[in-house]
């Protein structure tokens, strides 16, 4: 398998996480895939008191976009170090705007870019997330029937940013901000796109499963 590029698009609670974690625990189709959150590297970041999360926090808690400068350079390096290392790397939540966009597809210079966009309706997102419970250890993502992680017994949290308000926010940024960028890139000739509609079953996701299997 050559090393690919794999962009995911959809809104807070579109279920990009949990089907991607899901999809790596049922097959071997992600085995060669570095698999880069960049929400879920910032909230790391700020759960450390690292430099990036003290700076990162204030954005993050708004529901806003943190300044590109603290992030375009972190990701641009680790799709290095994924190639490097013959790795092929999903992208989850960047580019969020057209600067990134066009930082990553300068930096890619005409490589393949596989675009995998998760729809979702608003109402769903704000039910989602609202419940959305997650573990501070492993980033396991649960709701709120659970107490405790399932994968390593911690206590359940909300994020921060899982609030009503917060989360509304988050859905003008990702149509202002970050729908502009889809438009951008499937004008792009080397972009191929995908879309994947909510799965019946978290167990069985033939979309996901074919998506994957077209990469091997
Ligand atoms: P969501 O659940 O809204 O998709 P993420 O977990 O991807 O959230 O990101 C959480 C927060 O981290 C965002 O609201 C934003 O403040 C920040 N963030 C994540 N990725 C980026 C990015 N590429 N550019 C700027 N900010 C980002
Ligand atoms: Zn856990």
């Amino acid at each position: 398998m050559r090393s690919h590029i794999v962009l995911y698009f959809g809104k807070p609670g579109a279920g990009k996480g949990t089907r991607t974690q899901k999809l790596k625990e049922r097959t071997f189709l992600l085995d060669d895939f570095m698999i880069l959150s960049t929400g879920q590297m910032l909230r790391q970041a700020v759960a450390d008191g690292t430099h990036l999360g003290q700076e990162a926090k204030a954005y993050m808690d708004k529901g806003e976009l943190v300044p590109d400068h603290l992030i375009v350079s972190v990701v641009l390096d680790a799709i290095e170090k994924a190639a490097e290392n013959q790795k092929s790397i999903i992208l989850d939540g960047f580019p969020r705007n057209l600067p990134q966009a066009k930082a990553l597809t300068d930096a890619l210079n005409g490589k393949k870019i596989y675009v995998v966009d998760f729809p979702i309706a608003d109402e769903i997102v704000i039910e989602r997330t609202i419940h959305r419970r997650i573990c501070p250890k492993c980033g396991n993502v649960s709701d709120d029937t659970h107490k405790t992680c399932n994968q390593c017994g911690t206590t359940l949290i909300q994020r921060s940013d899982d609030t009503e308000e917060v989360v509304k926010r988050r859905l003008d940024s990702y149509r202002e901000d970050t729908e502009p960028v889809l438009d951008y890139l499937v004008k792009c000739p080397n972009v191929r796109l995908t879309r994947l509609y909510p799965t019946i079953s978290l167990e069985e996701d033939p979309g996901m499963e074919t998506f994957f299997r077209s990469l091997h």
